[in-house]
């Protein structure tokens, strides 16, 4: 596997709204907030 530890990050489009995702701030176990269309989705689904 590659080490991407220095890479920027970067996130697939929003799973509930399909808009791009360019921060996300994960805001528990299975809460992680998506910036700029605000939805809520699961960690899990930005990786
Ligand atoms: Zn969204």
């Amino acid at each position: 596997m590659a080490d991407e530890s220095e890479a920027t990050p970067t996130f697939p489009d929003c799973p509930r709204c399909g808009e791009p995702i360019t921060m996300a701030v994960v805001a528990g176990p299975m809460t992680a907030r998506v910036s700029p269309c605000g939805c809520r989705v699961v960690p899990e689904s930005l990786e």
